[in-house]
């Protein structure tokens, strides 16, 4: 399923001069090569607006929500079929999510639910981009106009994935991003990046990231320490220079996929105006632990994004939820299948994959 050595053995001579440039520069932490890589980045993403370099990607949607005062006494609506830190970062920020459920063809939040969500409570939304398909954030704003609530774009599976030509991670009030190595653009280690037009809100983004500080050794609001470093910044600028060929590499083994196993299994699938990113392929059916077992005989890696609903997890019981809470959330998590996707499969394994579920489904 994810292989790094891959991707290293091809860019090993840029990736390795990168790391020794900040070996030899004296600095390790926030200087020259996080700033290059934040600007590069916001360019990437379409020229105008703030990037900063955290942590990693649960750092970077806990510290928008602080950054947009979000605390204790709030509520933020996500979905349940998401990785756990979403969850976790939300909690990070002392809030209490609420899950809407979502659409069963895309695997995203239903936007028909989302206002029957909302409370006096609610202060913002995280808008989860799962699996590089990317919510509708400009009907999401529309549902929300007239009230007090901030949009949180979750892009740690969504670098480089557009909605009617606008790149996901732009359209709410942060954009944040993961870097962790298994993502389309991922470092050697841990990283994150939260993304804002806001020039006000970049300032409180970057003072947090931190412990506060506004010049030195001043806090002039609570913060933590979650910074991306320097050589991870180096690694990342290198990366960043081929993720448009890799995400078009992505598409393209998306369609093979799509082509060959036409009518056998049901693709989660873009929703409308959507060029997706493909972090994952995934498709649906009922027979999902059947194809598991058999694709496993065939050599072949899959996985499951995610098995467990997160309101369903002894960690989140406090929250309520119970059986049948979120139905097409839990029916999903019966039914969905990640396939290999990475940008060196090559179209002859992707057959060999097509072949392996047809040989099991057909
Ligand atoms: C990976 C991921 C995160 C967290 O990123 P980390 O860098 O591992 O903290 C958050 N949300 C989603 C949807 C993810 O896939």
């Amino acid at each position: 399923m994810f292989d790094y050595l891959a991707q290293y053995r091809m860019l090993a001579p840029q990736i390795d001069e990168a790391i020794h440039r900040v070996l030899k520069s004296g600095r390790l932490i926030l200087g020259p090569e996080v700033e290059a890589f934040e600007d590069e980045f916001s360019e990437f993403l379409g020229g105008s607006g703030f990037s900063i370099g955290v942590g990693n990607g649960t750092d970077a949607v806990a510290i928008a929500l602080r950054a947009l005062e979000v605390g204790p006494e709030d509520e933020v609506v996500t979905v349940s079929n998401t990785a756990v830190p979403t969850v976790s970062a939300i909690r990070e920020a002392g809030a209490t999510p609420v899950f809407c459920d979502v659409d069963e063809r895309t695997g995203l939040m239903d936007l028909d639910l989302l206002d029957s969500c909302l409370t006096q409570r609610t202060k913002a939304v995280v808008a989860v981009h799962l699996f590089g398909n990317v919510v509708d954030i400009p009907r999401l704003r529309t549902i929300i106009s007239g009230r007090d609530v901030a949009v949180v774009e979750d892009c740690a599976q969504a670098h480089g994935a557009m909605l009617n030509g606008v790149m996901a991670g732009t359209m709410g009030d942060v954009g944040a991003f993961s870097f962790y190595p298994t993502k389309n653009l991922g470092a050697y280690g841990d990283g994150g990046m939260c993304f804002t037009k806001d020039r006000g809100l970049a300032g409180r983004i970057r003072s947090i990231r931190m412990y506060g500080f506004e010049g030195q050794h001043y806090s002039v609001r609570e913060g933590v320490n979650s910074r991306l470093d320097e050589l991870q910044a180096a690694v990342l600028r290198v990366k960043l220079q081929h993720l448009p060929e890799y995400i078009q590499r992505r598409r393209a083994i998306a369609e093979r996929y799509d082509t060959l196993l036409g009518g056998v299994v049901t693709p989660v699938v873009p929703g409308p105006g959507v060029l997706h990113a493909y972090h994952l392929y995934v498709v649906r059916t009922a027979q999902r632990e059947k194809l598991r077992a058999a694709l496993k005989e065939s050599g072949v890696g899959s996985a499951v994004h995610y098995p467990y609903a997160i309101h369903r997890m002894e960690a989140y019981c406090f929250l309520g939820y119970g059986e049948g809470a979120l139905p097409v959330t839990e029916k999903l998590a019966g039914e969905i299948l990640s396939l290999p996707m990475y940008p060196e499969l090559s179209f002859e394994d992707v057959s060999f994959v097509c072949e392996a579920v047809r040989c099991v489904l057909d």
